[in-house]
């Protein structure tokens, strides 16, 4: 589980990303943050992920207190939309990549590697060059990299964003599909309210820093907590 209390985050002197969240994610819930561009996703999933410190607040992964732990200590793991791939490099070994700076020996690298492309259906991509990859096969690469280092949670900051409709709409199914197989807990990030209310188990809305609603897909739908929520969630008051 995830817990959040209080978190705050102030770019400069004006600009206020986070203005005090608290917010508890389940164990192996797909749980998303929704909201429109600006509103404090990303800054998010960054804190979450380490990558970025909170000006206040405490924040608690597995009941552990994460604050001060660095990013490779938290068992999160985090997937870009800009993919992070190194081009230059086979799908094998960027898949191994983060195996092999933790040290681990060949021979479990290769079988944590080869589960993983089996797992999401690489087939004979594994020994393509990533920069001969399609946009949707390098967000696949991208998922499996995240995966095979085997975190309890997995931080997605707008994945399916870059793709067509078709793609992002086949991807959504097979996302969803492998997290409850899989049973880690997902942190997505998206201002798409379609694809939040496809995906999710519990939907966050976000706005100018602030939650504005926590529930299921079908509570936020139907019973909107404000009129920013009403709105953004496609009604029309
Ligand atoms: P988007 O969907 O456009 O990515 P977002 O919801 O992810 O938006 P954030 O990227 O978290 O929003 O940004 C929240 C606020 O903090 C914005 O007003 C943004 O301008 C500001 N901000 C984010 N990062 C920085 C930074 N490094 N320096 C200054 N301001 C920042």
């Amino acid at each position: 589980s995830i817990r959040m209390q209080g978190l705050r985050k102030q770019f400069g002197r004006d600009s206020v990303a986070l203005a005090g969240v608290d917010l508890d994610i389940d164990a192996g819930e797909f749980f998303t943050l929704l909201g429109p561009s600006g509103c404090g996703k990303t800054t998010l999933l960054r804190i979450l992920a380490g990558l970025e410190e909170a000006d206040d607040g405490q924040l608690k992964i597995g009941g552990k207190d994460v604050i001060d732990v660095p990013p490779h200590r938290r068992s999160v793991n985090t997937v870009f939309q800009s993919y992070a791939l190194f081009p230059h490099l086979s799908v094998r070994d960027n898949l191994a990549f983060g195996l092999r700076m933790r040290g681990e020996p060949a021979a479990e690298r290769n079988r944590k590697v080869a589960e993983v492309a089996e797992f999401i259906k690489l087939g004979s991509l594994v020994e393509r060059r990533v920069d001969q990859l399609s946009g949707g096969q390098k967000q696949r690469i991208a998922l499996a990299r995240a995966l095979v280092c085997e975190p309890d949670v997995l931080l997605l900051d707008e994945p399916l964003s870059a793709l067509d409709a078709g793609l992002r709409g086949q991807l959504q199914v097979e996302l969803q599909r492998l997290q409850k197989r899989l049973g880690v807990t997902f942190v997505f990030v998206t201002h798409d309210q379609d694809e939040a209310m496809v995906m999710s188990d519990r939907i966050a809305v976000l706005d100018s820093g602030i939650i504005q609603q926590v529930g299921t897909p079908s509570e936020i739908y139907e019973h909107p907590a404000n009129a920013f929520v009403a709105r953004f969630m496609g009604h029309d008051n």
